[in-house]
């Protein structure tokens, strides 16, 4: 029999909850019935009454199994934690908010089935609705990321994927302690067929990202997937000492043919300056990627679960 697991982190989503279900039932009605359900909701520490709209839904359908974390761990984390407890044979994660359709499911199904792909996965094609400036940065990280890793990283690329159990499996055994589920997703490989939808707003509740957030997601995704910055900032070292090398000449032949010792505490001050920061600069993309091993060498549960109603 055939079984599908939607994993839905929820963090503060009461407001949106009740909407999002209702949608998705509505959704999964149109299914032959021979297939059945999970729908997976993992509380990541909502502040609200998140986890109560949650085991209200569980009384009247038993389709629903819920995880309850002791506190935010972040929606990396309930992803993790919904992947590792999901038991469908496909396995597909959705936002509470509805931003990622319910009703693209069906052709999300129909091409792992019948068209022979391994996973599906979804991309906005325009970014209505968000500021500009986010925009701008966003295009920006993916033209980075882009260059410095040696697969694929899709623009606009959301976590709403739907994946046969062989690629879950393949995501499960990547152990990191800094997950960036996109990146992990592209890094699997199999065959991927990309679906494409205009942006949809949230239908309630507020977004959980503040800029700082999002800025601190983007230089994670980099730090893990790409060593390209370790690289760029041994380049600038030696570019540096290049090009004191020829100023030293320069000063040499200089004072030796003219006889002209220059007096320069201005461009002195300059120099050290520029050359302090960058050293600094370079010290702190290696203390970034310091930072990373230290917490992947702790090996740290991902999360810890307070409530749930799933049996082991
Ligand atoms: N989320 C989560 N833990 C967090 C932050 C967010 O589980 O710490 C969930 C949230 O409930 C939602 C999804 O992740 O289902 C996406 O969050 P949001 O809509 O705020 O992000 P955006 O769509 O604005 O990027
Ligand atoms: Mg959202």
């Amino acid at each position: 029999m055939e079984k599908i697991s939607i994993i839905v982190p929820c963090y503060n989503e009461e407001s949106a909850l009740p909407l999002f279900y209702e949608e998705l039932k509505k959704n999964l009605n149109d299914f032959p019935s021979e297939i059945s359900f999970e729908i997976l909701f993992v509380n990541d520490g909502s502040k609200d009454n998140t986890l109560n709209v949650i085991k209200d839904l569980v009384k009247t359908d038993n389709e629903i199994k819920y995880i309850s974390f002791s506190r935010n761990f972040g929606k990396e984390s309930a992803i993790y934690a919904g992947l590792e407890n999901a038991t469908g044979n496909y396995v597909t994660i959705m936002d509470a908010d509805l931003q990622d359709p319910p009703s693209l499911l069906k052709d999300m199904y129909k091409a792992v089935t019948e068209e022979k792909y391994d996973a599906v996965g979804t991309r906005r094609v325009n970014r209505k609705g968000e500021p500009i400036i986010r925009s701008f940065f966003a295009k920006l990280f993916y033209k980075l990321i882009n260059k410095m890793t040696s697969f694929e990283m899709v623009d606009g690329a959301r976590d709403y994927v739907f994946m046969k159990r062989q690629v879950v499996d393949a995501i499960l055994s990547l152990k990191e302690y800094n997950r960036y589920s996109k990146g992990l997703f592209s890094f699997v490989g199999f065959d991927v067929k990309w679906i494409e939808y205009k942006n949809v707003q949230r239908i309630a509740g507020t977004t959980k990202w503040s800029f700082w957030k999002l800025t601190k997601y983007a230089l994670e995704g980099i730090t893990a997937f790409s060593t390209a910055p370790l690289l760029i900032s041994s380049a600038v070292g030696l570019l540096f000492c290049l090009i004191s090398f020829l100023m030293i000449l320069v000063i040499i032949i200089k004072t030796l043919i003219f006889e002209d010792p220059t007096s320069g505490w201005p461009s002195l001050v300059c120099i050290i300056f520029m050359v302090s920061g960058i050293q600094m600069f370079s010290l702190g993309i290696i203390g970034q990627y310091l930072s990373k091993t230290y917490l992947e060498i702790k090996k740290r549960p991902l999360y810890f679960i307070k409530d749930t109603n799933i049996e082991k």
